[in-house]
């Protein structure tokens, strides 16, 4: 059996970025991961003809201080693309039609009359307790929510996010470290899994693809980590850096009491669909984003913040149980194209959190556990969604587990 410093099950943004920080201590840190590809939810594709786009995460918002430490640390700064013009506009298709928005023109699509009956009320209501539906039907009204609001917040998880805590962990909405002297809202040149392989290619980061774990044990002082092909690590240092239901599985049997709360996180899957068409083919004006008020899919995200001259790239977020013919006509539809005219489509399935009332007590728990031990759990089930929300995370667990 081999042996390393640190041993970090999934090389997501949470995994590479725990990883990176134990190397940067000093550490050899060995990444596993399940799957042929490192990145998980950063997950951008590149046509033969070199023009990139993303299928996952798109955009920094609010310039993430934790990942930039990251990306100017593997030396990726000159790599920042601010996005352009394009950012702020949106569209919103509702009965066939596309309306195009701006932050500011959505607002006018609320009924105003709802509106002033709510707001000044629903503003001084406290979040603490509330779902996100109960929260900001109060405040804009419950027409208001469910015609407009909630579809354009369920785009962001793709999923209702009615019964998601309004406040705390697992809400929407949370404050981040800010960097003054980075643009606020940007991307990579050749997309965000960009750093995933500036990380990954760190020294003392090791990285190991087709790597499926079955089980994180306890031996002596320290922890082994069982494959699914028989291989199997040791480390003093284990941090578990996959969605909650497989970490769950993981630490049954030894750790049953953790094994049961990562069980509490509920968790919903999107089948994403990515096509390249050629510029001239489109119609549709160029927009950062696509969300229905009702239909096969929860929201369409562009490359256009990121022009390019010859071709536009478009990743559509379905609801499961959808097939592929489906999915393809409906985009084909959407964007007025034929499907002979996607130059490449490309597929994802993601796992994202589902968290409801009282997340904020599991994830207390938790951490409870967890308390003393050099087992790490990160991931976006912690602070948030965001990517930043993910490497916060993985520095607040390196920085214990170091210490312990
Ligand atoms: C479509 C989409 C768009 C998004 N857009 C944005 C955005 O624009 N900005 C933003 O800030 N955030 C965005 N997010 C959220 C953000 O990208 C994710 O929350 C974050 O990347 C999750 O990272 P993670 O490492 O915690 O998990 P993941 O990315 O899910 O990584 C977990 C990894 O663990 C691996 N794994 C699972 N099981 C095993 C096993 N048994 N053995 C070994 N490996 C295993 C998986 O293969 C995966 O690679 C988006 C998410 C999605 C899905």
């Amino acid at each position: 059996m081999e042996s390393r410093d640190v041993v970090v099950v999934g090389g997501g943004v949470s995994g590479l970025s725990f990883a990176w920080h134990a190397a940067r201590s000093g550490r050899k840190a060995l990444v596993l991961e399940g799957s042929e590809r490192l990145g998980g939810c950063l997950d951008s594709r590149r046509t033969p003809a070199g023009y990139w786009y993303e299928l996952g995460a798109h955009t920094c918002y609010n310039s993430y201080a934790g990942l930039l430490e990251i990306i100017e640390g593997t030396g990726l700064r000159d790599r920042i693309l601010p996005r352009g013009e394009a950012r702020k506009r949106f569209a919103f298709l509702r009965g066939g039609a596309i309306d195009m928005l701006g932050p500011i023109s959505v607002l006018m699509r609320f009924d105003k009359a709802e509106l002033l009956r709510n707001v000044f009320r629903g503003m001084r209501a406290s979040k603490e307790g509330a779902t996100t539906c109960g929260w900001y039907s109060g405040v804009v009204g419950k027409r208001n929510y469910s015609r407009i609001l909630a579809p354009f917040l369920s785009a962001v998880p793709s999923q209702s996010v009615d019964s998601f805590p309004a406040a705390g962990p697992g809400s929407l909405f949370k404050k981040r470290p800010r960097r003054k002297d980075v643009v606020k809202s940007f991307t990579l040149d050749g997309g965000l899994s960009s750093v995933i392989a500036a990380a990954a290619g760190s020294p003392g980061v090791e990285t190991l693809t087709g790597a499926i774990v079955r089980e994180v044990r306890t031996v002596g002082g320290g922890y082994e980590v069982r494959l699914a092909d028989g291989r199997s690590f040791q480390a003093p240092v284990v941090s578990v850096a996959v969605p909650p239901s497989m970490a769950s599985a993981m630490l049954r049997a030894d750790f049953p009491d953790l094994s049961s709360e990562l069980a509490r996180v509920g968790m919903a899957a999107t089948e994403s669909v990515g096509v390249v068409v050629r510029r001239e083919k489109v119609k549709l004006p160029e927009m950062a984003f696509l969300v229905p008020a009702d239909d096969l899919f929860w929201s369409a995200v562009t490359r256009d913040p990121v022009p390019d001259p010859d071709w536009r790239a478009f990743a559509f977020h379905f609801k499961t149980g959808k097939t592929d013919d489906e999915r393809r006509a409906r985009i084909a539809q959407i964007l007025q194209v034929e499907q002979g005219d996607f130059e490449e489509v490309t597929r994802r399935m993601t796992l994202l959190p589902s968290p409801v009332l009282g997340h904020d007590r599991t994830i207390a728990e938790i951490d409870r556990m967890l308390e003393g031990t050099r087992l790490a759990l990160t991931g976006n089930y912690f602070e948030g969604l965001a990517i930043e929300d993910c490497v916060q995370r993985s520095i607040g667990q390196w920085a214990r587990v170091s210490a312990a």
